[in-house]
């Protein structure tokens, strides 16, 4: 393979899981690709780490004041790689030629400036920053189209869906599984009291603290439902949500033809990341095959208790209010979950300040990323309001 056949990918968050599980597949194929940027949110001894093992070229820490550790720790190593710090720098690297392909997986809004370098640039990109879609999918998928570049959904649910649809025909109907997370069939009485270690342990997927909370209360799929949206053009009364406790199932469409398409897979990552980096040709990703006897040999579905779990019937009223809600129901979750995560609020009050957000702000016109961003301050706003009003907890555990 000679240099223009080799893909050059960037891996924004790549000290995260996602980050790990893209760098697994990427060095499983040395001769076509190669990660050629790597870029972290503040954490420069894993950054460092990393390059070690992956030598790109460039290394990106967005906390500016880990810039000196990260330069004179690539030096120390005798790396060739060049140190970069802030969100700028990641943006440009992103935009620039040092890659072809963009891993997007840094976790919260803190993504959208260089998901949508990468969409502006033509990249191909692969999309697992889903809070970006949700704050700004109208604009991040009209930038694509305008730029040409294809986007690759890192979603598992998304991915399959991406897989049912490769023949180009329409999706009558979207069917979004869901693991139903680690509190499935409990009652809303008994998750007043679950604590953050409770939350964040997942029983299919190992994932990052933010995505395992919206996990157990479901949030996650009501972002998975905008995420759809934007991604499938489908509108939210054509997406449904069906619990699926083996996460075999990775989603399904129903097609006009009464046809209905499925992918299934063991419940990692880096088959979707492979599908992603290799698309349209099916490349290893370490994953192994689906035995569907030696995992039970039962596949279960039921509907989600909407009661227990208000976030995902509050996504679904912010993608049919549309404008800025869905900005305000993303921004608002972040500040709780990570109020959930300190042990400064409880579980129920996730969905309940995010319900108090959206209460006090009704949906406006979203047409710039402007408005986009004073929403999604606006609700930041009103919900570290809203949680400095709730009583102070005992001690978290
Ligand atoms: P994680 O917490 O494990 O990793 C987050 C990464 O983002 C880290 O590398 C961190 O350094 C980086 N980061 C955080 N803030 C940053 C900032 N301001 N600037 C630059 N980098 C920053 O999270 P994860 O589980 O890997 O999830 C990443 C994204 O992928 C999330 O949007 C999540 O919803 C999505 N996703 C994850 C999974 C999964 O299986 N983990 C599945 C589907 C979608
Ligand atoms: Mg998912």
């Amino acid at each position: 393979a000679g240099v223009l056949t080799m893909q050059r990918v960037a891996v924004l968050g790549a000290t995260g899981s996602i980050g790990a599980s893209a760098l697994d597949v990427i060095a499983r194929h040395p001769q076509t690709m190669r990660a050629s940027v790597l870029a972290a949110g503040s954490k420069v001894d894993a950054l460092l780490a990393l390059c070690r093992t992956h030598r790109p070229e460039h290394a990106v820490i967005a906390d500016d004041a880990g810039y000196v550790a990260l330069r004179d720790g690539l030096r120390d190593a005798g790396l060739p790689t060049q140190a970069h710090a802030g969100g700028e720098a990641m943006d440009a690297l992103v935009a620039g030629d040092a890659c072809d392909t963009v891993v997007a997986a840094i976790v919260g809004a803190a993504g959208l400036p260089s998901t949508l370098a990468a969409a502006r640039a033509g990249k191909r990109l692969l999309l697992a920053n889903k809070e970006s879609l949700v704050l700004a999918g109208e604009l991040l998928m009209r930038e694509a189209r305008a730029h040409g570049a294809a986007i690759v959904p890192i979603d598992s649910e998304h991915n399959a869906i991406f897989q049912c649809l490769a023949d180009g025909n329409p999706a009558a109907r979207i069917t979004l599984t869901a693991s139903g997370g680690p509190f499935r069939g409990w009652s809303r009485e008994a998750l007043a009291s679950v604590t953050p270690a409770q939350a964040v342990a997942h029983p299919k997927w190992s994932m990052g603290p933010k995505i395992s909370v919206d996990s157990a209360s479901l949030m996650n799929k009501g972002l998975e439902v905008i995420e759809a949206h934007h991604l499938f053009g489908v509108p939210g009364e054509r997406i449904r949500v069906l619990v699926h406790p083996q996460s075999l199932v990775h989603s399904f469409v129903d097609f006009v033809d009464g046809s209905t398409l499925a992918q299934l897979g063991l419940p990692d990552m880096r088959t979707a990341l492979a599908v992603g980096l290799g698309w349209p040709r099916r490349i290893a990703s370490g994953v192994g095959a689906l035995d569907l006897l030696a995992q039970g040999g039962r596949l279960e579905f039921e509907a989600p208790d909407l009661d227990a779990f208000p976030c995902l019937a509050l996504a679904f009223d912010a993608l049919a209010a549309g404008g800025t809600s869905p900005a305000a129901l993303n921004a608002a979750n972040e500040e709780a979950v990570s109020a959930f995560l300190q042990g400064r609020i409880g579980f129920l009050d996730i969905p309940d300040t995010v319900a108090a957000v959206l209460d006090a702000m009704p949906s406006q016109p979203a047409d710039s990323i402007d408005a986009l961003l004073a929403a999604d301050a606006r609700a930041r706003e009103a919900a570290r309001a809203r949680i400095e009003a709730l009583p102070a907890r005992g001690a978290a555990a």
